[in-house]
């Protein structure tokens, strides 16, 4: 992971992934053009770096010069594209090749194509390294393409964020923020799933409550909502089959997220196993548990008054609620020793208002 400015970046394309894309295009060109010396036409400042490997790799006679569009980048009133420095002159006649680092939108060639049109070039063709097919508005046709990328923020290799990244050898793409994973450990009630909310926003982190999706399928009559209902009547846990592959589908929907609450989850051994394997796989890794401290007493209280507004069934008997108690403190209390052993557990107290908990909270991501 590198930062530049505020922001993280991740690894996307190695050094050699981007040569061999290079190469490729370059044998392309050469089957076309080898016999007509054509003129590479590089646009500035991203495509520096591409141009002079491109012409490392082409082997064959050929001329070379630059464009630079002005960062507005728009037509004047009177049509012209305006340039920080122009074509090059006695292109008449001529097969002019762009070189051009990446084409997202279309927009840069929109105003290229523009440039070159009233210049009588023979031939006009684009070359990119990179391609976001995905969101380009494919009004030109684009000749030769490196690599085809789905549509995120890069840096490297020539492209920039805010000036800086331009000089990597490698590509990278933007990690949203600094990932963090966590887990929200505590008792019914201890106020995982209010905290979770205000956490999510601060951190930009997508929050996973495994009762919020059982109580969402019960509520929708699927399947999973009928297996697991019997069992949340009664307080006690859903088997961790069912629920494993759950949040397995709940991380899998959400490729994109920076980072994840669980919330709930994990709650025996089997599950907080899994979900190391399963963030192996992703290579991602559950960065702290934090537990929220109350007393049973003040829990149930909170629960059967959170039972009168909510309607939830497990939350109004008293007996049901001292079940899932005793659920946590036979399967889940024991979790503690799991993340200690990995120097990963903390603990906050959950008494008092709302805000200075979240504050408890803040303090100890702050330090992760
Ligand atoms: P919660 O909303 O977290 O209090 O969960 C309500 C109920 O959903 C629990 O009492 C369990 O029956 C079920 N449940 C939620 N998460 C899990 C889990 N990780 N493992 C097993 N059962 C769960």
């Amino acid at each position: 992971m590198i930062k530049l400015h505020d922001k993280y970046f991740k690894p996307f394309l190695t050094e050699s992934q981007i040569t061999a894309a290079i190469q490729k295009i370059a044998n392309e060109v050469a089957v076309d053009y080898k016999e007509k010396t054509p003129i590479f036409v590089g646009v500035l400042n991203g495509a520096f770096m591409f141009v002079s490997d491109f012409l490392k790799a082409y082997a064959y006679s050929c001329e070379v010069s630059f464009v630079k569009l002005s960062s507005y980048q728009g037509l004047t009133s009177t049509g012209i594209v305006e340039t920080l420095l122009d074509p090059p002159e006695n292109i008449e006649g001529r097969s002019v090749i762009i070189l051009e680092d990446i084409i997202d939108s279309g927009r840069t060639l929109q105003q290229l194509v523009h440039l070159f049109s009233n210049s009588n070039v023979k031939e006009f063709k684009v070359a990119s390294l990179f391609y976001k097919s995905e969101v380009y508005n494919g009004e030109y046709s684009i000749d030769y393409v490196g690599i085809e990328i789905p549509d995120r923020f890069i840096v490297g290799y020539g492209l920039d964020y805010k000036e800086l990244g331009r000089n990597l050898k490698e590509v990278y793409q933007l990690n949203q923020k600094h990932m963090i994973n966590l887990v929200l450990f505590g008792k019914p009630g201890a106020g995982k799933g209010t905290q979770a909310e205000f956490l999510k926003e601060k951190y930009n982190l997508k929050h996973i409550s495994t009762g919020d999706v059982f109580r969402y399928n019960i509520k929708n009559g699927t399947d999973l909502g009928k297996l697991a209902k019997s069992y949340m009547d009664r307080g006690d846990l859903v088997p961790d089959e069912v629920t494993i592959n759950m949040l397995r589908d709940e991380v899998d929907k959400n490729p994109e997220a920076s980072g994840f609450i669980f919330d709930g989850f994990p709650r025996t051994n089997a599950q907080a196993e899994a979900l190391d394997k399963l963030l192996e796989t992703k290579n991602m890794k559950i960065n702290a548990t934090i537990a929220l401290e109350a007393d049973d007493e003040v829990l149930i209280q909170r629960l059967l008054e959170r039972g009168k507004v909510s309607g939830r069934s497990d939350d109004q008997d008293e007996a049901k609620i001292r079940n899932r108690f005793e659920e946590y403190n036979q399967k889940t209390a024991p979790l503690k020793d799991y993340y200690e052993a990995q120097g990963k557990f903390h603990s906050v107290s959950g008494i008092g208002a709302i805000d200075e908990i979240t504050m408890r909270l803040g303090k100890v991501i702050e330090e992760l």
